[in-house]
């Protein structure tokens, strides 16, 4: 197997733990499990040093072998996981998390995120101690929260005394999340963008067609270095190798101030994901 060597072009993010994360990364929802194997294989071969799963994909153990069997060094590729909703609480997010581990076949994790914050059930902060406690025993580097709004956030960081690093949200050119980006960077949590293409909806837009063919990339290279110039960490998915390869060509090229605001734009508010304040698939509420 062939790995590109130019993977020190990808930026890094400091989280407020110290800890680095690549800013560009791949993720593999909607991959099935017998086909994680090729498709991470694919995206570590083009560059990729970051790869985000979750329990509720059901392809951690293909992405898990993909990682091990690449011959990078473990501490080459950055690994996100996520505890499911059905899982929430502090024993049973314990309990999740060493079966992910075990679907993983990895030692330690790089990023474990509590998956959606499920409000009506009221344990994302048990969750989010169970977080720390796999923190404090060195099995997870880092710990985050995902879809969670400012008020959720506030609690976890009023309750548990500890900022989570990333809130991984939907973010894309139709819902920039302009507010909660900057009370991310009032807080100093790191932003992480799901369905940065707005999966795959966005690719057809007229102002982003026009700023592709002025640039001479394509509108999903336009639209990740949208993402990248913001200051996002950026996880787009594919599982066809010639676009992998493409989203991870986005290093030599840069938006302008104008192509840049008029992607800005862009933005009506419009998700193609679920609210994060009533979103409970998974658990009773
Ligand atoms: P995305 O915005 O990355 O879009 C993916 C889709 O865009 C692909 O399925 C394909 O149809 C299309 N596409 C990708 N590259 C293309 C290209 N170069 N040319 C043409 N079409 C292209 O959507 P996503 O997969 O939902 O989001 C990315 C990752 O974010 C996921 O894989 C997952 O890891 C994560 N995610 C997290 C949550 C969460 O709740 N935390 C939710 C959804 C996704």
């Amino acid at each position: 197997m062939t790995f590109r060597s130019e993977t020190s072009a990808i930026p890094s993010i400091v989280l407020n733990d110290g800890n680095v994360i690549p800013q560009l990364g791949f993720g593999v929802f909607l991959v099935p499990d017998d086909e994680a194997f090729p498709v991470v294989t694919a995206a570590l071969e083009a560059g990729y040093r970051s790869i985000d799963t979750a329990a509720i994909y059901g392809n951690e153990e293909g992405t898990g072998r993909a990682i091990r069997e690449s011959g990078l060094p473990r501490d080459e590729v950055y690994v996100t996981s996520k505890v499911w909703n059905s899982e929430q609480g502090f024993d049973s997010t314990l309990r999740a998390f060493d079966a992910s581990m075990a679907r993983l076949g990895l030692d330690y994790l790089d990023l474990y995120l509590v998956h959606w914050p499920v409000p009506a059930a009221d344990r994302y902060v048990d969750t989010f101690r169970a977080l720390q406690a796999l923190k404090t025993q060195g099995r997870v580097r880092s710990i985050g929260v995902s879809n969670f709004t400012a008020e959720h956030l506030s609690r976890v960081i009023a309750e548990t005394g500890e900022i989570p690093a990333v809130n991984q949200i939907e973010l894309h050119p139709r819902l920039a999340q302009r507010e909660l980006r900057e009370f991310h960077a009032g807080h100093a949590i790191a932003t992480e963008a799901w369905g940065p293409l707005g999966q795959g909806t966005l690719l057809d837009d007229r102002t982003i067609a026009s700023i592709a063919a002025a640039v001479d990339r394509t509108p999903a290279q336009v639209i990740i270095r949208w993402h990248l110039q913001l200051g996002n960490i950026v996880i787009p998915k594919s599982v066809t190798p010639s676009r992998i390869a493409e989203n991870f060509d986005v290093f030599g090229f840069e938006l302008s101030r104008d192509q840049m605001a008029a992607i800005n734009a862009l933005d009506t508010g419009t998700r193609v994901g679920d609210d994060p304040n009533t979103f409970s698939q998974g658990l009773d509420v």
